[in-house]
């Protein structure tokens, strides 16, 4: 098995745009193609438009972990909800999405860990989670052969899904039902009436729709900054690695500080480099640098930096920040923000798995590929009206941990947009936390 967005061929997605929707979702990832499934089965007419491939950014390049551990507490409903969802989803959707609850464990190097895990042990229990710690015997035998934990965090509901396989497949089946959804086809601009949403203006023409969702991953802040919307949003770069088939029984997903693991469908590991990411400032950056001190300052010690963004990227110096309708924008661009894999920290996680699994070495890669994740000065999403532009809804900047939670952000969203009630406190996703002087809290997560 090879990452499979190197070999997409032609678009999937085609056809003629129709002249109206009831919504209008852009960005095919996992938030908006959930939405739009929700929209579409309570009977919205519903346009999902990807300027690119469907899941070809960040929901299907990611670590495919459907986590509740370490999660911020205002999340946990959601996650949990969502984590309801997976159960069912590949049943609805017709197609194995790879999901397995196979558990969580964040392992421990030391006693500091195990000190950081039980504290968050507290929210777990105020969610009724079945996570709890373990001791070294009991992480000995999850994995066996393995050299130097203490202990571990473990979540055994968690689960894992394939994340190449699991959007596509739900955009298929939505596709399938008569929803219409369309690659290669960007969103330039909303089309704006009297202050009010009255539709977007896409490469291939215009759609009147009175409510529209940006779902639109890392390129989210710039869409809407470019509508006079500041959203303090900012991308890092993250390696990941596929490796063969290994010797390893445990089937559910692990890290510690030097790597993470995922077992696979086919028996390979997804390796990660642990808590390392690259990141190359841009104007954005300094634009929203104050806001981004909290994150910056619990980060610093993973960020690998670096002087400039390539040519294409959200936050390139060169990246326009202002358009029309009428010009071709950044978004068709780049169709598929591709960034290179960092080969060292490749060989990094190689050597450090080798050295916890002396027994099975140094593991064999088959591939390796990076993301660039959106991330929020809080590190948790935006799920919210845009009360400066009526009719348009954000889901984005799901930071870092968006792929597990995606159903559950996809069903809210859909409720927001038709006015119901979604069942859950949004407040702390709320879109004006940026600009009403809250202070920016990063939550308790691990
Ligand atoms: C390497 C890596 C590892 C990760 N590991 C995990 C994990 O294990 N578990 C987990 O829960 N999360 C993980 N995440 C995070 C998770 O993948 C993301 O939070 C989630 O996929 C974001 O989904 P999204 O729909 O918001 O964005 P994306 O998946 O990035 O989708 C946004 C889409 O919008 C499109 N778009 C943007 N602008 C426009 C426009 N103007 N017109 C049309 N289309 C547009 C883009 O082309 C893109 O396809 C990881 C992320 C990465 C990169």
């Amino acid at each position: 098995m090879t990452f499979p967005f190197r070999q997409l061929g032609t678009p999937r997605f085609t056809g003629p745009l129709p002249e109206a929707a009831d919504v209008v979702v852009i960005g095919g990832g996992v938030a908006g193609v959930m939405t739009a499934w929700y929209l579409h089965q309570a009977g919205q007419r519903v346009v999902l438009c990807e300027k690119g491939r469907i899941a070809a950014e960040q929901s299907g390049r990611n670590w495919g972990w459907v986590r509740q551990q370490g999660r911020d507490p205002a999340e946990l409903p959601l996650m949990i909800e969502a984590l309801s969802i997976w159960k069912g989803l590949g049943a609805e959707v017709g197609a194995d999405l790879g999901f397995r609850q196979e558990g969580i464990l964040y392992l421990a190097n030391g006693p500091a860990d195990m000190a950081q895990y039980e504290a968050w042990l507290v929210h777990a229990r105020a969610h009724g989670l079945d996570s709890h710690l373990l001791s070294r015997a009991e992480v000995d035998a999850r994995l066996p052969n393995a050299a130097g934990w203490v202990g571990a965090l473990s979540t055994p509901s968690d689960g894992r899904a394939e994340p190449f396989v699991a959007v596509p497949a739900i955009a298929a089946a939505l596709a399938a039902r008569r929803a219409t959804v369309r690659e290669a086809c960007a969103v330039r601009t909303l089309d704006l009436e009297g202050g009010r949403v009255r539709g977007v203006v896409t490469e291939a023409g215009r759609i009147r729709a009175d409510r529209v969702v940006v779902a639109g991953g890392s390129w989210s802040g710039l869409f809407l900054g470019a509508h006079g919307v500041p959203l303090p949003q900012l991308a890092v770069r993250n390696t990941v690695a596929m490796t063969a088939p290994l010797p390893l029984p445990y089937e559910g997903a692990a890290a510690d500080n030097d790597f993470a693991i995922r077992k696979r469908l086919d028996g390979g590991l997804t390796l990660t480099p642990g808590g390392q990411f690259n990141f190359a400032p841009g104007p954005m950056t300094f634009r929203h640098l104050l806001k981004f001190l909290p994150a910056l300052r619990r980060d610093w010690r993973a960020a690998h930096l670096h002087p400039l963004n390539p040519r294409g990227y959200p936050d390139a110096w060169t990246t326009p920040h202002r358009w029309t309708g009428a010009d071709e924008t950044p978004f068709e661009r780049m169709r598929i923000l591709d960034p290179p894999p960092d080969r060292g920290q490749i060989e990094k996680a190689r050597a450090q798995f080798a050295a916890a699994f002396p027994s099975i070495g140094k593991p064999p890669i088959v591939d390796a590929w990076a993301g660039m994740i959106d991330t929020m000065p809080d590190v948790v999403p935006v799920i919210d009206h845009v009360a400066a532009l009526p009719g348009l809804t954000v889901a984005t900047g799901l930071s870092g941990h968006g792929f597990g939670i995606g159903p559950a952000i996809g069903r809210v969203t859909a409720d927001l947009v038709m006015g119901r009630d979604p069942g859950h406190d949004l407040g702390r996703f709320r879109f004006a936390r940026f600009s009403d002087g809250s202070p920016i809290e990063i939550g308790p997560s691990l």
